[in-house]
């Protein structure tokens, strides 16, 4: 079996989103850490916060994937954003430690015209300066497009960048299948090549959760457009595959799909149909 859930808004806190996912018939589910585009985190009130880790335990879920935001480029050429970006990690981070035991997913950023080299260097050298030996948070890394200079565009770029972090324990990889899909890698026609080429570079260990998502577009097109499940270039066999894939078990799988309340519901239901 897989944990599945889908992308849920704060704006009502914390435990309303675990009760939201439970009406939802789901058992995991991501949100974002601030405003996605914006910069603004919802406070976490510690009775809130207490209750959402109490449902999460009665009710068995999945670990969470949390996801930051947007706006955060760790390895900006512009030095006010790259600091922004930081601030923003570090905050998220600490903030993470009041839902122990969950992901931080995040994009890596994009090197603006750096070069890929000086990303990586930049993205580890920032990671290397928020992890902490006692944190109970796994950082997880996105898999991406590869949309101008997005970083996280090949198995080798995450790979070097986990290579330079210290606390490299505390890392991870999640796995956007629009996004591998997008850069390249087929994994509707070739799964387990896939799996096996991100096992031999990465780690299959290092794969904590997968963005469980169809694509509006052919593999290697870069676009990063995400569509619904079975209504894109995936296609339904491909994305049922991927979820009862041996190597993917027990891991959260989140919906990222333009989708509104009831079609997120649908999906869940689909995914969990599968499981029978
Ligand atoms: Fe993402
Ligand atoms: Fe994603
Ligand atoms: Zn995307």
């Amino acid at each position: 079996m897989i944990y599945i859930g889908c992308h849920l808004s704060v704006t009502n806190g914390y435990e309303a989103m675990g009760k939201k996912m439970l009406d939802f018939g789901g058992n995991t589910f991501a949100y974002f850490t601030r405003n996605p585009r914006g910069g603004k985190s919802k406070e976490i009130i510690p009775e809130d916060a207490a209750a959402l880790n109490q449902l999460l335990r009665e009710n068995r879920f999945g670990a969470l994937v949390a996801h930051g935001s947007y706006t955060m480029n760790l390895c900006a050429s512009n030095p006010v954003t790259k600091a922004n970006g930081l601030d923003m990690l570090q905050k998220d981070i600490d903030r993470m430690e009041a839902f122990p035991g969950n992901f931080y997913n995040f994009h890596p950023g994009a090197h603006t015209g750096q070069g890929a080299d000086k990303g990586i260097e930049l993205i580890a050298e920032a990671l290397n300066s928020v992890l902490f030996p006692q944190m109970q948070t796994t950082v997880l890394l996105e898999t991406m497009a590869g949309k101008g200079t997005e970083m996280g565009r090949s198995f080798e770029e995450l790979r070097a960048i986990i290579d330079r972090v210290e606390l490299s324990d505390k890392l991870g990889v999640c796995f956007d299948t629009c996004h591998v899909w997008d850069a390249g890698y087929d994994i509707a026609g070739d799964l387990d090549g896939v799996l096996q080429r991100f096992d031999d570079v990465i780690g299959l260990e290092r794969l904590y959760a997968v963005h469980f998502n169809d694509s509006k577009n052919p593999c290697g097109s870069h676009k990063d457009r995400h569509e619904k499940l079975g209504e894109g270039c995936i296609g339904m066999e491909a994305m049922k595959r991927i979820a009862l894939h041996p190597a993917l078990q027990n891991k959260p799988f989140i919906l990222e799909t333009p989708n509104d309340d009831s079609g997120y519901i649908k999906e869940i239901r689909t995914v969990l149909s599968w499981m029978k």
